[in-house]
Parts: structure tokens; C-alpha cells; sequence
């Protein structure tokens, strides 16, 4: 099912580079590439890098020097004829180059058109398009390696026994039914059980790690709470400055109370800013102390700063007891360099870390006990299938659903053909995850979240 179109579109992030990238797929590549470069002989090599001059199409005179790589079908990104143009990374000239394979009869490539066509000819299955997207998006190497797994096929793999086992079943019970007066060997009930229970605890431990594989993903959030001068600021930048890598600010954020992005083992993690929950006197302040709060409650843990070196406050006890019902939380006793206050000595709370901000003493602990409490299934499965997709994630569930009827039927000895639709119900989501039967608007959905020119 090869695109007629031959689409183009700038594979590289907009702005300025040392290299851009245009690319170019579809039956009409090599053709609309050759005319517009000067290359130093013909044909165009395939999977060799030519240098060539592009020139303006009107005045001849030369525009950049550019290296095209040519890839012939199926050999191929999309498994069409594919032309990448590397230019210098100048906006003007990759435009210009774009408008140039329009006008020779390319059309601009949609969102994720290039992987779609990856997808549609067979290349990849969908859940290696999704991984390239995740891939593309990650903001840690822990998340980049679990896309990667993913890309190379590992949940079709892990996937493709229990289609397998289910077709059989599927199968031999059609041919029960069909062949009803031949002699056919009917399957027993208990066989049908058994099979159908071990499909159902493998899929339920990768529905189970789906939490985890969330955290993955998107991370975590982490509300840093405290009274004034307690060291919150300072903790927050031992934090953030340990993993200097990734901490980028997050623009476009819905909520303008996260402000930055650490890297803890791998798991990004986004800091909330909650410096208004105090005792708000006037309306104005009161707003803000709401919104805090509701981020506060929002988040994926909350993290309670207090100074161990002053005496215990009933402000700190009444931050405890409002933070206690939200859920996930961690104490950090600060000032441990300094000698502990008797108030903390007799009476540290059961979620109490000691740190210093200062001298970074129990900041690993911190760091350790921060991913311990929210992503608690990262001890089971470290390397395991990790299911970070929530799309996989509800076709697992359907598919478990059809196979807990099927249970069922099974038990109660209902009759073959019930069961059969039960079977086909757990089927039928396991083949909507690899794409194996798919319907034309989830497709649209899915590939619209990726860029242009992937
Ligand atoms: P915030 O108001 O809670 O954000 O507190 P800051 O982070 O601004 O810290 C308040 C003061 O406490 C600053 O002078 C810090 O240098 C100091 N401070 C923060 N953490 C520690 C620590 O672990 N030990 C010591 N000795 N001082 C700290």
C-alpha cells in the first residue's frame, strides 16, 4: 500500500544549526532531487553520500553545497524511495529547498507522516512508531533506553506468543464448532483454563508495572513545602545541581508553579514552587494559597522541609498534619550539620530523612527514598517489559477483560461458541496494540502527536 504522494518536509528542530535536514519520501523522490541538484554524475547513488550543489531555481547561481544521501525502496526510513538533503543549517535555505520539491510536485508531509509510512508499509509495527516519538521526547537516558527497547519490537515480541496461543485456541474451537459431525477432537475445558489463566498473569504484570512505566514517561511531580528559612531553596538546588544535565526549564507548562526539571536516576522530576502556603491574611494572598495547595495535592509526593536545628513549631506540626492526608510524603529534617534541636531529637516524624542542603549529607537517601515512595514497582522489573503507554496500557485491560469472561465461560462449561466471542474479545485489542488491525482515525490520533518531519 505504497502513497502515491511523494511528501518533504524539515527533519530538523526550526532555527539555525551547523546542519539542516529535508526530507524527502515517495515514489517521486530520486526525480524531484535530481532536478534540482547538480550532482557530479547520474544516477544518484543510493546509500552513499553525494556532495552537490543546490542553486536557485531562477538565476542558476549556487545557494549552498549540500550532501544527499539517496535510499531506495524498501531499504528505507519510510520503506519508500527516500532523499535526506543535509544542508547548512540556515532557515532561508532549508525553506527554499522545501518550496523548490513543492513546486516539482511534493506535498508538505503531515505530522508523522514519514513514520506513519514507516508504519503503513510494514516496516515497524505501531508500538515501534510510538517508541520512535518517545524516543524523540525523552528528557533522560533512562527513558530514551526504555523507548529503545521498545523500538526494537519488544512488546510485539513479548505479545506475539499469546496472540499466537490464542489463535490456536481460536482455531481448534472453530473447527470444533464448524466440523461438528466430523470428528474433530474437542478441547477440554481444562486445557482452554489453563491456557487462558497463563495469558492472563503475564498480561496483568505488564497492566501492573503500567504505574511505574507512567512515572517513566512523564515523570514526577515533587511539592516542596516549609516555613521560611527552613532551607527549602537550598535543597531544592542540591537537588536539581547533582544532575546538572537535564535541568531545563519547562516552558509552556499548564501550570506556572513548576518551575524546573531534575534527573533522578533517570526519572525527571518537576519541582513545584509552593512558597505562598502560609496563613493567607488578605483575599489576594488567599488565591495564591489555594492554587498552591491544589498543586500541593496534585503532586506525585510531597516533600515537608523543616530545620532540625530550631526547636520543632506548631507551624511545622500543622504543615505535617495538612500534608498527611494528601498522600505520598517525605520529611526532611535540614541542618543536619548543625546539632539536632531535642524537639526533633524525641519527636522526628516516621517520614523524616535527615539532610543538609549544606553539606549534602542525605541527599542520596533523600533522592533514594523520593523514587522508593512514588514509582515503587522500579524494584520489581528494572529491565523488565515496562509499559510506559496508556494507550497500550487500555487495551491490555480490554484484553484482560475478554479473557476473565473466557475464564469464566470455561468453569461453567458454557458453550463453545460464547466462549469463542470472549476469545476473540481478548484477541482483538492484543492486535489494535501492534497496529495488526487498526482503524484509520486511531491512526490519525496517534501520529498527529508527533512532529513534523518525523
Ligand atoms: P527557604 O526559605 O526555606 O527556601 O530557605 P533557604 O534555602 O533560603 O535557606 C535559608 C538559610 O538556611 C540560608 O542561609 C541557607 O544557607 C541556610 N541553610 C539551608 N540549608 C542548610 C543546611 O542544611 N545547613 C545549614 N547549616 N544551613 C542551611
Amino acid at each position: 500500500m505504497t502513497s502515491e504522494d511523494t511528501i518533504v518536509a524539515i527533519s530538523t528542530p526550526p532555527g539555525r544549526g551547523g546542519l539542516g535536514i529535508v526530507r524527502l519520501s515517495g515514489p517521486q523522490a530520486v526525480e524531484i532531487a535530481t532536478s534540482l541538484l547538480q550532482l557530479p554524475k547520474l544516477p544518484l547513488e543510493t546509500q552513499r553520500a553525494t556532495l552537490a550543489s543546490f542553486a536557485h531555481m531562477e538565476s542558476g547561481r549556487v545557494l549552498d553545497q549540500v550532501v544527499v544521501t539517496c535510499f531506495r525502496a524498501p531499504h528505507s526510513y519510510t520503506a519508500e524511495d527516500v532523499v535526506e538533503f543535509s544542508c547548512h543549517g540556515s532557515p532561508v535555505i532549508l525553506g527554499y529547498l522545501v518550496e523548490c520539491c513543492l513546486s516539482k510536485g511534493a506535498r508538505a508531509a503531515e505530522p508523522g507522516e514519514f513514520t506513519m509510512r514507516a508504519f503503513l508499509n510494514g516496516r515497524i509495527d505501531l508500538t515501534q512508531a510510538e517508541a520512535i516519538r518517545d524516543l524523540i521526547e525523552s528528557q533522560t537516558l533512562y527513558q530514551a533506553r526504555v523507548a529503545a527497547q521498545q523500538l526494537e519490537g519488544s512488546l510485539s515480541r513479548h505479545l506475539k506468543p499469546h496472540k499466537q496461543t490464542l489463535l490456536n485456541l481460536i482455531a481448534r474451537m472453530e473447527a470444533g464448532i464448524d466440523f461438528a459431525e466430523d470428528d474433530v477432537a474437542v478441547i477440554e475445558w481444562r486445557e482452554i483454563l489453563t491456557q487462558v489463566d497463563c495469558i492472563r498473569t503475564d498480561l496483568q504484570k505488564l497492566a501492573d508495572g503500567y504505574e511505574y512505566g507512567r512515572i517513566v514517561r512523564e515523570g514526577l511531580t515533587l511539592a516542596i513545602v516549609g516555613r521560611p528559612n527552613v532551607g527549602k531553596s537550598s535543597l531544592f538546588n542540591r537537588l536539581l545541581n547533582e544532575e546538572r544535565a537535564i535541568v531545563t526549564p519547562i516552558p509552556g507548562t499548564t501550570r506556572d508553579l513548576v518551575t524546573e526539571t531534575a534527573n533522578i536516576e533517570g526519572i525527571p522530576l518537576r519541582f513545584v514552587d509552593t512558597a505562598g502556603i502560609r496563613e493567607a491574611s488578605d483575599q489576594v494572598e488567599k488565591i495564591g494559597v489555594e492554587r498552591s495547595f491544589a498543586a500541593i495535592a496534585d503532586s506525585d509526593l510531597r516533600l515537608l522541609v523543616v530545620d532540625a536545628s530550631e526547636p520543632r513549631t506548631e507551624e511545622d506540626a500543622r504543615l505535617l498534619e495538612k500534608l498527611r492526608p494528601l498522600g505520598a510524603l517525605l520529611v526532611a529534617m535540614n541542618k543536619s550539620d548543625l546539632p539536632a534541636h531535642e524537639t526533633w531529637v524525641s519527636g522526628a516524624p516516621q517520614e523524616a530523612v535527615r539532610t543538609s542542603a549544606l553539606t549534602t549529607e542525605g541527599i542520596p537517601e533523600l533522592k533514594h527514598r523520593i523514587l522508593a515512595l512514588a514509582a515503587p514497582a522500579r524494584g520489581v522489573s528494572p529491565e523488565g517489559e515496562v509499559i510506559t503507554n496508556l494507550r497500550h496500557q487500555r487495551l491490555l485491560k480490554a484484553s484482560l477483560e475478554g479473557l476473565a469472561k473466557a475464564g469464566d465461560a470455561a468453569e461453567q462449561h458454557t458453550h463453545h461458541e460464547m466462549l469463542l466471542l470472549d476469545l476473540y474479545d481478548a484477541l482483538r485489542p492484543l492486535d489494535l496494540i501492534t497496529g495488526a488491525t487498526y482503524a484509520d482515525d486511531v491512526l490519525d490520533i496517534i501520529f498527529k502527536t508527533f512532529c513534523v518531519g518525523k
